[in-house]
């Protein structure tokens, strides 16, 4: 993992070049795009600041990002950034997902929703496609501890889901649960599963053992392709981690999703979606006829500037200054642990990520609602809160809730 970090001077050069080469609705005879520059009355593009902030010039320049820049030909009007959102796909998949000498295809989505239905739209193509199976063939198999946007998606797509049980304590997948998921799925005439592995839950942070996983499904012998979501953990898991195994260097692995507006603190709107190239194919629209180079994406129209921003953020850092932010991170989350070991608070944490969910009979409903830790479920079967250790969240803020949780512990005994 090696990218190089760039000046301010020079994110600001690249992405006013960009700007340069995209089409200017000011100077060009634009007729025909059902498309302009934001609103000058209300968004005026002569700010004595503009010039210091490539985002901001480029949520006001209005560059749409329709289809996939990855691909092939896309709308000339916006090629200078277009080929910004190239680049970020291909540092994400190259540097952080080590994919070598291979290219790959991908998009910036609204979200990690949008990236999840678009993985699972696709896979589902490819097994019609491929084996001429019918939907009620296909299947998506993933485990109770999964982002509610899988269901979300077999819904949409009327696939059939099968939930995968994990334990208690240490929220792995048991061998159990998925026998009897593919036992179940077989009875119901399902021949292809759509395999989702958690690169990080967001409740607990735990990530998925995938080389486990596939290989129960591979003693199987059932006919499967992986999407791994790493929507939380993409911008946190392989930086912390010596596991090799969620990269495209595993070759089951098919596609990722990825959240910048997680962890990266990017803006809402920037899921990112990623595959190996010849899947992306499989979402063609081919009525798509006013997108010059089609659509294959879900969305349509999107906003130029969120992979801008996404590119600007990874690009400030570099590898090494994003590696030393998320051990920054992780250092604050293993002290926060030790300092419950010392109470005797039972907690589940992936020592590679910065999330700590701790059992409810420590934590009364006051102090998390003091403190906005979130629950496994509303209602009054809390059976875990989860403090996330953001960059926000700072040494002082962490310790004025331990004072407070001692003040009840003490109470309690
Ligand atoms: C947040 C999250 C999503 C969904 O992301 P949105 O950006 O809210 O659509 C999907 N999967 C996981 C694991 C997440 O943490």
């Amino acid at each position: 993992m090696n990218w190089e970090s760039y000046s301010h001077q020079k994110i600001k050069e690249v992405v006013s070049n960009a700007l340069k080469q995209n089409l200017d609705y000011r100077e060009k005879p634009v007729l025909g795009l059902p498309a302009s520059y934001l609103d000058p009355e209300v968004f005026y593009d002569d700010a004595p600041f503009l010039k210091d902030a490539p985002f901001l010039s480029t949520l006001i320049a209005n560059p749409n990002h329709i289809g996939c820049h990855t691909l092939n030909e896309s709308e000339a009007a916006f090629i200078g950034t277009h080929q910004i959102e190239k680049e970020l796909i291909e540092l994400c998949a190259k540097e952080i997902f080590e994919g070598g000498d291979e290219d790959f295809d991908g998009y910036v989505a609204s979200g990690g929703t949008e990236a999840n239905i678009q993985a699972i739209w696709i896979l589902k193509r490819y097994f019609e496609i491929e084996f001429n199976a019918k939907a009620d063939e296909i299947g998506v198999l993933y485990s109770e501890d999964a982002h509610y946007s899988m269901p979300k998606a077999c819904r949409l797509l009327s696939l059939s889901n099968f939930v995968t049980k994990v334990d208690e304590e240490t929220r792995k997948v048991t061998q159990e649960s998925l026998e009897d998921c593919v036992a179940q799925a077989r009875r119901a005439g399902v021949k292809h599963l759509i395999s989702i592995m958690n690169m990080s839950t967001t409740m607990f942070g735990s990530v998925d053992d995938i080389d486990e996983i596939t290989g129960w499904l591979d003693e199987l012998k059932v006919s499967y392709k992986v999407h791994v979501d790493a929507a939380y953990g993409g911008f946190i898991y392989p930086f912390s981690t010596e596991d090799r195994s969620y990269t495209f260097q595993n070759p089951k692995i098919n596609s990722f999703t990825l959240d910048g507006h997680k962890m990266l603190q990017s803006p809402y709107g920037t899921g990112i979606y990623l595959t190996r190239k010849g899947f992306m194919e499989y979402a063609l629209t081919e009525e798509a006829n006013y997108v010059k180079g089609k659509d294959y994406t879900l969305v349509g129209s999107r906003s130029g500037a969120n992979a801008i921003a996404v590119w600007m953020i990874m690009r400030t850092y570099g590898s090494a200054g994003w590696k030393a932010k998320i051990q920054k991170l992780q250092k604050k989350t293993d002290r926060l642990c030790s300092n419950l070991d010392e109470r005797g608070v039972s907690y589940f944490r992936n020592p590679d990520v910065n999330i700590v969910t701790i059992k409810s009979e420590f934590i009364s409903q006051k102090l998390a609602e003091k403190y906005m830790l979130v629950p496994d479920a509303h209602g009054d079967h809390v059976k875990w809160w989860k403090i996330v250790v953001m960059d926000h969240v700072q040494q002082g803020l962490l310790d004025r809730f331990l004072m407070d949780l001692d003040s009840e512990l003490l109470a309690l005994r």
